[in-house]
């Protein structure tokens, strides 16, 4: 069984008949809507979809709905892409209208873009394959010298190398979609270019607002984010290393340590943490990876990843389910090196709650048993994603009632949704109940050591509080 999770981003190439069908095949564990792209139609579509088919399969997927953020682009030109020469002179400006472009300027869909840059900075348009030298700044005009030129069209993103930019994180378009993703029952929200903990918590507020429980994503692509990391894990469900534009900003010779370092620090901090952008690139084109590509993901599952995630490859891409299968295939071997499942079980560490313990305490002692299985019969998931925040092999087992729960859980690395409802089962055959399960499903055999978790009170949020080692075979004579 693969443990870490693999997204797939949805676009006109899934829309094709049956791709949908194949990529749950494939095993995909959580669909990606992008905002930046296609309309509310599309994307309520495709969740139809997705949702449909997961009933069919009683396969749990969860849904991230990715807000677009405040990237900033360029506005378009009147007579189709220009030629920029190195060595050239070439304005951005802001009061430009927005389809008036040519050789010598260019609209920005950020009007205050002029306050924020200064002579001397670098601007990096279309991920940094076209770079400005900023030489004069007046109110509504940057102009500059081109010193890497090449072909630019339409909507290029443009980004300061460096950061500091200062757009808000959820713009107007951002909360008419964050409600849109509400209303179509989106499991997670990505916010793009989040530069700190405010940001998050802004949005939180309006999901709370909304009465929606949807997680939230940040995604790390602005250095400003990398300063403020730990804020910003600390305000999150999960993060996002958004290596695309992060790399345009912080440089891409800095991406490989600060992908470690946040990994860690996610996992530290409890904290899910997903690895994003050209992991299967050459996919777009190509049935198989390049090497570089493999070693590349199978890196992130040995930092220790949650997730590994699919953009244009499955969104555009001419192989999007060859793709999720390459992946697949990558994560699993990785996760057979014996680095991804030891553990340091965070002995010096003081635990906040009684939950948070028994799930300590059941991941030592399953690491230490050798056990086969854990299952943590949970309300909300947090017991299985503090489970997951410590390395093993041991697959765990997310027993729950709630839909929302199994569809939350996917994101988890090693963590599996089990449909199972306590309060129908006599509370004496639970532990019974849950040995058949996973005996049936062939995950267990007489003789193996299984762990349960739970609480005493059922239905009680945070209520985990104890932990029974059962020796699948033996009477199991209660529950209690
Ligand atoms: P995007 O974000 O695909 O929405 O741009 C990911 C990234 O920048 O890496
Ligand atoms: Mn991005």
């Amino acid at each position: 069984m693969r443990r870490t999770k693999i997204i797939a981003t949805t676009g006109p190439a899934t829309d094709k008949p049956g791709i949908i069908n194949k990529l749950f095949k494939e095993g995909v564990d959580v669909f990606r809507l992008n905002y930046s792209h296609q309309t509310h139609e599309d994307h309520e579509r495709r969740t139809k979809e997705i949702r449909k088919i997961s009933k069919e399969q009683e396969h749990a997927v969860g849904i991230i709905a990715d807000l677009q953020g405040p990237k900033i682009r360029i506005e378009h030109f009147k007579n189709g892409p220009i030629h920029l020469e190195e060595g050239s002179s070439f304005t951005i400006d802001s009061r430009l209208a927005s389809n008036a472009g040519d050789e010598k300027a260019v609209g920005v869909t950020y009007k205050d873009l002029p306050r924020d840059v200064r002579p001397g900075d670098t601007l990096l348009i279309d991920d940094g394959r076209i770079v400005l030298q900023v030489s004069t700044v007046t109110k509504y005009k940057i102009a500059c010298e081109v010193t890497t030129g090449g072909e630019l069209s339409d909507s290029k993103g443009i980004n300061r190398k460096g950061g500091g930019l200062s757009a808000k994180a959820l713009t107007d378009k951002d909360k008419l979609d964050l409600e849109h993703a509400v209303k179509i029952g989106a499991d997670f929200i990505a916010m793009s270019f989040a530069r700190g903990a405010n940001d998050i918590l802004q949005a939180r507020k309006m999901l709370d607002d909304l009465g929606s429980r949807a997680r939230i994503i940040a995604k790390i692509e602005r250095a400003e984010a990398v300063e403020n990391i730990e804020a910003i894990i600390e305000a999150s469900d999960a993060i996002m290393i958004a290596r695309g534009d992060l790399g345009v900003e912080i440089g891409d010779a800095a991406l490989p340590p600060v992908q470690k370092r946040l990994i860690k620090m996610a996992r530290d901090m409890d904290c899910a943490v997903i690895t994003a952008t050209q992991m299967m690139e050459s996919m777009i084109e190509h049935p198989i990876p390049t090497r570089a590509e493999v070693f590349d993901v199978a890196n992130a599952v040995l930092d220790g990843t949650d997730a590994v995630m699919l953009s244009a490859e499955t969104s555009i891409g001419r192989y999007p389910d060859k793709a999720v299968d390459a992946m697949s295939r990558i994560c699993e071997e990785a996760e057979k090196q014996r680095v991804t499942q030891v553990s340091h079980h965070r002995i010096n560490q003081r635990f906040e709650a009684i939950d948070e313990a028994i799930a300590m305490a059941s991941m030592y002692s399953a690491n230490h048993i050798g056990a086969s299985a854990i299952a943590a019969l949970t309300e909300t998931g947090s017991t299985c994603l503090w489970m997951s925040r410590i390395s093993s092999g041991i697959p765990i087992f997310a027993f729950t009632r709630h839909s929302a729960t199994r569809r939350r859980v996917t994101l988890y690395r090693g963590v599996y949704p089990v449909k199972f409802d306590i309060t129908h089962t006599d509370p004496l055959a639970v532990n019974r109940e849950i040995i058949d399960h996973l005996m049936n499903k062939g995950f267990v055999k007489n003789g193996d050591y299984v762990i349960i978790t739970k609480g005493d009170l059922v239905g009680k949020r945070g209520g985990t509080n104890n932990m029974k080692i059962i020796k699948v075979g033996e009477a199991i004579e209660h529950s209690l």
